[in-house]
């Protein structure tokens, strides 16, 4: 189970194809082997061997792919560093990650060096950013790789330690996760076989590749001997152009990304002939901007999936087959079934296995499931009981096998004893037409404990009322569901770092940290 494997075989077969594209470089597979191959004997070098880290802190872009393999190609362990967050905040996770080696590029050199300076472990610093070299501990990437002879893959056994990846921090403090090259395999395995990645296919990243999101889809693409293509950053813009002109066959993007997508006046000038597959997950697809996609992108298949950085990531699969208009339309709600390798099942707080219809907690079993948090084993123990991921999601089974996700368990809101899932509130107020974007919170409650609040986008131009969404919800779902108030906003909603919709900083106003259950 060798994740480098793939990057051999499309070398040996097709050298010359292209491998790896951005917007100012281009390398076949061939030099792909080659370059990782010397990348993985400059780290060895600086001393990684056996398990050590080697952080990332770039814009996505070629180095970032390389490091993705170079790094398990001289034995160590990859780190991909959030570079939205702020200097304290990186020198926390790589404090916390413990690397010996940072890569970096121009960019984010500035901080990069900062980092090596305030984190004593990071022995150098190995950076895209030519003209920068001649300070203490910094390589320049290309001249460090030019030096170097291709080095023997390290083969690192199954079980091994390959990625530490973290979190999306939507709940809290992003976690470090420890994946296995075994976990990575089955995940590249298994979503290939869902997606049908081959040697044709020809793979957009457009999330940012410090998340795991983005990042398996890198493995994915590499066994399979496909193309990866890279742009430093999502911008609807620069995404429709990438794809058009370098004829991308497979993109992935978070639900909030096709929104903006949809957004653009100019959309239909764009060829995207190419693209034949539009994946989707991390966080949930609102009705209404999947049924926008789906009519917008007649002749793009569409598919789903749902899994957590904890699972490398993915659990579910919504087929492309079940996006089809011969296809239920109820399903379009559903997150899939489990794919081959995951089971799955519903629990009560007491992790005891509920019936089809029945909403608890997912939970789930298999060769992908993480080795566990990073420097956490208490934590890891709690999530793992029971042999089991316990993932925070509630949702139900309906009796054909596929998964509903009802809520994140932190995000469902308690109000006068009944549970309201703010995802099914989420898409009431998103059936109205004028709603551009919203999100759904509970806030605190003299009476019912907690109250439904709803803050939203709307279209440009809209005069829509509080009484008028709210009296449009009611006609949609129950009353104890419709907000209770509403809240409208002229600017689009905060995102994560990772592009999903940052529920704790709308719920900061209204609660200390103390007041709100914690689940
Ligand atoms: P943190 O764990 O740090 O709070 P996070 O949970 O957002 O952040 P990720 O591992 O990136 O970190 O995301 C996993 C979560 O994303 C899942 O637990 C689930 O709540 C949500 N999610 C993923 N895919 C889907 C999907 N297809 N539909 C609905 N929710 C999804
Ligand atoms: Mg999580």
């Amino acid at each position: 189970m060798q994740l480098t494997a793939g990057l051999r075989k499309a070398a040996s077969f097709r050298a010359d194809d292209v491998a790896l594209v951005t917007s100012e470089r281009s390398f076949s597979h061939g030099e792909m082997l080659d370059r990782v191959a010397r990348l993985a004997s400059v780290f060895r070098r600086l001393g990684v061997t056996g398990g050590e880290r080697v952080a990332i802190l770039a814009a996505n872009g070629h180095e970032y792919i390389e490091c993705y393999f170079a790094v398990l190609w001289a034995g160590g362990v990859v780190v991909p560093i959030n570079s939205r967050f702020s200097l304290a905040e990186m020198i926390e996770q790589v404090t916390d990650a413990e690397p010996i080696v940072l890569v970096s590029d121009r960019s984010f050199l500035d901080s990069a060096l900062q980092l090596a300076d305030a984190c004593r472990g990071i022995t150098a610093v190995v950076a895209a950013a030519p003209g920068a070299a001649g300070l203490p501990k910094l390589y320049d990437y290309e001249a460090a790789l030019a030096d170097e002879k291709p080095c023997a893959d390290a083969g690192r056994g199954n079980d091994d330690l390959a990625c530490l990846f973290y979190t999306g921090g939507t709940t809290g403090r992003a976690k470090g996760v420890m994946l296995s090259h075994r976990n990575l395999w089955v995940n590249a395995v298994v979503t290939s076989l869902s997606f049908g990645f081959d040697e044709t296919t020809v793979a957009l990243h457009a999330g940012p590749l410090f998340h795991l999101g983005a990042g398996a889809r890198v493995y994915t693409t590499s066994i399979m001997g496909g193309r990866h293509v890279v742009i430093p950053r999502f911008a609807p813009k620069d995404v429709l152009a990438a794809i058009s002109h370098h004829k991308v066959t497979v993109a992935t993007f978070v639900p909030t990304m096709l929104g903006m997508i949809l957004q653009l006046p100019d959309l239909d000038s764009y060829d995207l002939s190419s693209l034949k597959l539009i994946t989707y997950g991390a966080s949930p697809m609102p009705e209404a901007v999947l049924q926008e996609c789906l009519r917008r992108f007649p002749s793009i298949r569409f598919g789903q999936s749902y899994g957590m950085t904890e699972l490398s990531p993915v659990a579910t699969i919504l087929s492309p087959d079940d996006h089809l208009p011969s296809a239920p339309r109820h399903r379009l709600r559903s997150a899939g079934r489990p794919v081959v390798s995951a089971e799955v099942r519903i629990v009560d707080a007491e992790d005891r296995q509920l019936k089809p219809g029945e909403v608890g907690e997912v939970v789930v079993r298999g060769p992908m499931v993480m080795m566990g948090y990073w420097k956490q084993p208490e934590l890891t123990a709690h999530v793992l009981r029971g042999g089991w991921m316990h993932t925070g999601d509630s949702g139900r089974f309906d009796t054909e096998g596929y998964l509903y996700i009802s809520d994140r368990i932190k995000d469902m809101i308690i109000t006068g004893g009944e549970n309201v899932y703010s995802i099914e509130v989420e898409n009431a107020i998103a059936a109205h037409p004028d709603v551009l974007q919203c999100a759904v919170i509970g806030v605190p409650h003299a009476k019912w404990g907690e109250a439904v609040h709803a803050v939203v986008v709307r279209r440009p131009g809209s005069s829509l009322t509080t009484d008028e969404l709210i009296t449009f919800c009611r006609s949609v779902i129950a009353d104890y569901k419709s907000p209770r108030s509403i809240e409208f906003r002229d600017d689009p909603l905060p995102l994560s770092s990772v592009n999903k919709i940052n529920k704790a900083a709308l719920r900061t106003p209204y609660w200390s940290d103390k007041d709100r259950r914690v689940n």
